[in-house]
């Protein structure tokens, strides 16, 4: 889960980094007042889940606080790169003398998390680190040991961090790990920190991204998820319990078990076809989220032809059929659909869907050039 700017920004001052004063607005009169409050020049930032927002006229610097009110109303209107702006960040402009990046993410290969630096901050890391990559400190992290001191004054002294500032360094590099961990977050970053014209340090940007599998133990963020950014099938999917991936092709499949959804989306693959989505109804689905799961693959517009592959352990092919059944009274699908089903209670099942007007098929290789054909248009 993606956490916007001004979400990451007071995670990180949980943690002891310095952050801008300031609020969110969701009007134009709303960014007035807390112009008003904060006195003085501030910066009106679009809150949108999408780099380069400077770029796309996203943020902008106001003098006072009529003109703020002005460049809300304008950015409040903004589309960015599909996202429509809903919230802007009103912040104490900053006196910005230096831009640094700092950024924590997990190294895969390594099997550590690893704390980036570099003095080319405030522009595209990925452009320094294509260009330029050795204006990238790199220091990995023991996850039991945490974030030594030492490893901190090696990134100062990497990016050539001026003495008198080392102190503040450290609490913003220890705030930033902090916040990574006990987040259970897979990239915590701040581009730029500032250094100010009266020697300050200040995180003016924050990017956080949260690893989904572990949202359940912070139940607290859950109010910070952004359903914008979120596919809508993705997310009616999740409140059934169900997994599933939406992808380009034009055969929806509805699948129990992870391994044999992607078995299926194999074979259909190997038939000539292109599978429109992974769908894990998982063991022991019942009728509602049969129906669900069916709902979702056929509001694909892209889907031409289900195949439908289940083979009951725990899963009963009767209630698998009655899911079925129920979802097809109440979306009505003109497209074919093809029905593997195997296993536990398979034989109950096939009886109740015997007057439907499926095509059946005995084994996964049939079902699956059955299914290719049907997306073809011929049966
Ligand atoms: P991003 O483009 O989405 O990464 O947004 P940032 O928050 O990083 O802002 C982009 C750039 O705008 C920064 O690198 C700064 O150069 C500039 N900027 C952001 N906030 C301020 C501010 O308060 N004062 C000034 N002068 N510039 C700012
Ligand atoms: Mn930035």
């Amino acid at each position: 889960m993606k956490l916007h700017e001004y979400q990451s920004k007071r995670l990180f001052a949980e943690h002891g980094v310095p952050i801008p004063n300031g609020e969110i607005a969701t009007t134009p009169e709303e960014a007035r007042i807390i112009a008003e409050k904060l006195g003085g020049a501030v910066v009106v930032k679009s809150q949108v889940l999408v780099g380069g927002r400077g770029k796309a006229g996203g943020i902008k610097l106001a003098k006072n606080p009529a003109e703020a009110q002005i460049l809300a109303e304008k950015i409040l209107n903004l589309e960015i790169k599909g996202l429509p702006v809903r919230k802007v960040l009103v912040d104490e402009a900053a006196d910005i003398q230096t831009e640094i990046y700092l950024g924590i993410t997990n190294d895969r290969a390594a099997k550590k998390p690893v704390f980036m630096a570099s003095a080319a901050g405030g522009v595209d890391i990925e452009e320094v680190a294509a260009t330029t990559p050795e204006k990238i400190i790199k220091i990995h992290i023991d996850p039991l040991l945490g974030l030594q001191d030492f490893q901190v004054l090696n990134l100062a002294v990497g990016i050539e961090m001026p003495r008198d500032l080392w102190d503040q360094f450290n609490t913003v590099a220890h705030g930033l790990w902090q916040a990574y961990k006990s987040f259970d977050a897979t990239l915590a970053e701040i581009n730029p920190l500032i250094i100010t014209g009266d020697n300050r340090l200040i995180a003016v940007d924050g990017k956080m991204i949260i690893d989904d599998n572990a949202l359940f133990r912070h139940p607290d963020l859950e109010s910070h998820r952004d359903l914008d950014v979120e596919d809508a099938s993705e997310t009616e999917a999740k409140e059934h319990g169900l997994t599933y991936i939406k992808l380009e092709g034009e055969i929806g499949c509805m699948v129990n078990g992870a391994g044999l959804a992607m078995a299926t989306m194999d074979i259909i693959k190997f038939f000539g076809g292109e599978p429109a989505n992974f769908l894990d109804i998982g063991g022991g689905a019942d009728e509602q989220k049969v129906a669900a799961a069916l709902r979702i693959i056929l509001k694909d517009p892209n889907v031409k032809a289900v195949l439908i592959n289940i083979f009951g352990g725990i899963t009963r092919g009767d209630l698998v059929a009655k899911g079925i059944l129920a979802a097809l009274e109440e979306v009505k699908p003109t497209i074919p659909m093809v029905v593997r089903l195997v296993g536990t209670n398979a034989e109950e099942g096939r009886e109740l869907l015997a007057n439907a007007d499926m095509i059946t098929a005995e084994t996964l290789a049939d079902a699956a050039q059955k299914a290719v054909a049907a997306a073809r248009g011929g049966n």
